[in-house]
């Protein structure tokens, strides 16, 4: 059996991960292509349920013990999707009580392993009022200065997944108003 192509896709809470994994799949439907899309955080939601966690925000104020068993659970159930093309829209790092938690620690890699990881980033000032003029989510307000700081510390996170899984990182800018470029982008640089 050929091995699914994993393309991971991270970005800071608010950035634009999931719109532009809309507007991917929307291009790629216009041209008749399909690619299968898997949101890391609503398949951990799945087996939060049964715990009783009902927001896929409260996920990350859950012990580290506890989204570690969830984040596993997750990988494994991507790992077992066999489509032809994969993207997996998920987060470099969480931002938990206890700390930035990576995303995708080694034993994440290793069971999904990715080919492609897409980083996506914007303006700060962007990213902020993202968060604030999004009502679907409970995003945790900050300041630009933190928002800087996330910046700074996904780039590191994805850096070490990069060279602990020897695949290459496509960087996006997700400007305002100009998704559709973006998303033709990704579509050319991932070879869809
Ligand atoms: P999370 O990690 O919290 O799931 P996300 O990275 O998936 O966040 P989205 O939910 O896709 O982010 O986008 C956040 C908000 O920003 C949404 O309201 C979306 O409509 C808006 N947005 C995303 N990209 C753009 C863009 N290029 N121009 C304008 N608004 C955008
Ligand atoms: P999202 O909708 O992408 O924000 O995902 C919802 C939540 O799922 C995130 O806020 C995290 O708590 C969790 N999540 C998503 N991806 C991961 C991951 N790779 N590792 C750990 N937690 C994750
Ligand atoms: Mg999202």
């Amino acid at each position: 059996m050929v091995e699914s192509k994993r393309v991971v896709i991270v970005g800071i809470p608010g950035v634009g991960k999931t719109t532009l994994v809309s507007t991917i799949v929307e291009l790629l439907n216009m041209k008749q292509t399909t690619v299968s899309v898997y949101s890391f955080g609503t398949i951990m939601l799945e087996e939060a349920k049964k715990n009783n966690i009902k927001d896929r925000d409260d996920i990350r104020k859950l012990s580290i013990e506890e989204q570690k068993k969830l984040q596993l659970l997750a990988a494994q159930q991507i790992a077992n999707f066999n489509d032809k093309v994969v993207i997996i829209d998920t987060h470099a790092f969480i931002s938990t009580a206890a700390g930035f938690y990576p995303g995708l620690p080694e034993y994440v890699l290793k069971i999904i392993k990715p080919a492609n990881f897409i980083s996506v980033s914007a303006r700060p000032e962007e990213i902020y009022n993202r968060r604030m003029n999004d009502t679907t989510r409970s995003r945790i307000i900050t300041s630009i200065e933190s928002i800087k700081k996330e910046m700074a510390v996904q780039e590191a996170m994805l850096s070490s997944c990069s060279v602990l899984s020897g695949s290459p990182i496509i960087s996006v800018l997700n400007k305002e108003g100009n998704i559709k470029d973006v998303a033709e982008y990704i579509i050319k640089a991932i070879g869809l």
